[in-house]
């Protein structure tokens, strides 16, 4: 029979991709020795498709090593406990992260990327929803083949008192959201500020997505009444700004860069869509590094993406091996790592708990 082997020994190791140790992280949730040759050990990850989990074996494994008894044999699990700033705290929404996907003008790919975030994170293991905040051009429900109307519902507060609250459509194990649900397709709505923010706080604080790691928010392109609501509402975990490599849809990236400054909504990083031999390559790359923010990664111009939006099935993009499914999965790591080093590593400012 080995000795217990101390969490002390593990909490040491630093978590690859982060600068800080398991143990600061509190990480290392059970270390067990078995019968003297077996040793269990179940590890929490802070972010869903965690990239260097080979890495983080190998340094477990010679760590163990190093101890007068080793263990002959050894098995790691991972369980998944997404961190983040808690956005929803304080307007009654359960969602740790808020992402807000934008872009300088229309037409460059933003609905696609919301959407596929979701549907990658989601395949990762994060729970998620995604609201269609493009109230000019609400798109999502046709790209996913959601239908359906949100039920109003009578939920019990804890003081016996009743409210009304809005359940969003379930599809394909996301939560949904959007406008499109609510009015038919061809039916233009002018808005103006009160009726947006209305509507918004519906979306957000009157409806019942339930918990959730991630909430993805398809943003209306250019304009800031949106996302400045949504800044005055909470604390965002960010902004990813979408943009194809030509120039001029550069230049309106940068301005919608500027914009989410503007609300004091962080930026997560740019990502390039439509990469490939009509637009070229590269263009969002180098804005990033000229702006100094991450660059999440690059999207291949493939008529597959239009044709299954079209089709309303854009989550099958994930169902076959492909090079947009690969570019895909690497943005949604980028995305969820961006967020928890954001989160986990740099200097919190004050939370909102101790705001309150
Ligand atoms: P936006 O939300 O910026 O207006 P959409 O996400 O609606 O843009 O995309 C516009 C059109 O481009 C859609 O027909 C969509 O299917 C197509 N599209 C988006 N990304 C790609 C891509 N990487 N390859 C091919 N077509 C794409």
């Amino acid at each position: 029979m080995s000795a217990q082997i101390p969490f002390d020994l593990l909490n040491s190791l630093t978590l690859p991709g982060f600068e800080r140790t398991l143990g600061e992280l509190n990480l290392v949730k059970e270390i067990s020795p078995g019968d003297g040759v077996d040793c269990k050990i179940a590890i929490e990850l802070p972010v869903p498709g965690y990239p260097h989990k080979v890495k983080l074996e190998q340094s477990i494994k010679e760590k163990l090593a190093t101890i007068d008894e080793p263990p002959a044999e050894v098995s790691i699990t991972y369980s998944l406990n997404v961190k983040g700033p808690e956005s929803g705290g304080t307007v009654g929404l359960r969602a740790k992260n808020v992402i807000a996907v934008g872009s300088g003008k229309g037409g460059v790919g933003k609905s696609t990327v919301a959407a596929t975030l979701a549907y990658g994170l989601k395949s990762m293991g994060a729970k998620v929803g995604l609201l269609d905040a493009d109230v000019y051009g609400p798109s999502i429900p046709h790209m996913l083949g959601a239908t359906g109307k949100p039920e109003v519902r009578e939920h019990l507060n804890p003081d016996g008192s009743v409210i009304q609250r809005i359940h969003p459509i379930q599809h394909d194990g996301l939560a949904v959201m959007s406008i499109g649900f609510l009015v038919p397709e061809d039916n233009a709505i002018i808005w103006r500020g009160p009726m947006l923010h209305k509507l918004l706080t519906q979306f957000i604080s009157e409806t019942e997505w339930g918990e959730l790691d991630y909430l993805i928010v398809d943003m209306p392109p250019g304009t800031g009444d949106v996302a400045l609501t949504l800044s005055q509402m909470m604390s965002l975990a960010g902004a990813i700004v979408v943009c194809t490599p030509q120039k001029v849809a550069l230049l309106d990236a940068v301005k919608a860069i500027a914009m989410y400054q503007q609300v004091k909504i962080p930026i997560l990083g740019m990502i390039e869509n439509m990469t490939g031999d009509l637009f070229g390559r590269g263009g969002a790359r180098q804005t990033a590094s000229e702006k100094g923010i991450p660059f999440l990664g690059e999207i291949s111009s493939d008529p597959t993406i239009r044709i299954q939006s079209d089709e309303s099935s854009l989550g099958r993009i994930f169902e076959q091996e492909s090079e947009v499914r690969n570019n895909l999965e690497e943005i949604c790591t980028n995305v969820a790592m961006e967020i928890a080093r954001e989160y986990l590593v740099k200097p919190q400012a004050p939370t909102l708990e101790i705001l309150q």
